[in-house]
């Protein structure tokens, strides 16, 4: 039976090459990490000023109002809803943007 005297290239080709693989995971899911991290940070704040944004209900729809600069904040679909009032002639814009004021 044949003895190898020094493990083969392959042999270490394979080992570097799952070393990269690992090396590449791991940088993965730090980035994951990270990503998540920043993002519940940037959660329920404005995207203008960095500051609270608080949650107003109007006709059914919920806008995320700035405490700070005023800025108004929709969910996905909240505009539709609010294009629906609008074309009933329900004033909805006006009278969302003159309460508070
Ligand atoms: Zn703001």
């Amino acid at each position: 039976m044949a003895i190898e005297e020094k493990p083969s290239r392959n042999e270490d080709e394979y080992f570097a090459r799952l070393d990269a693989e690992l090396m590449k995971e791991r940088r993965t899911k730090l980035d994951v990490d990270r990503l998540k991290q920043e993002r519940s940070t940037h959660l329920n704040k404005c995207p203008k000023c960095g500051c609270d944004l608080q949650e107003r209900e109007h006709h059914h729809v919920k806008v995320d109002e700035c405490v700070e600069c005023g800025g108004i904040w929709l969910d996905k679909g909240e505009l539709e809803m609010i294009e629906e009032f609008d074309k009933r002639g329900s004033g909805f814009m006006t009278s969302l943007f003159r309460k508070g004021r």
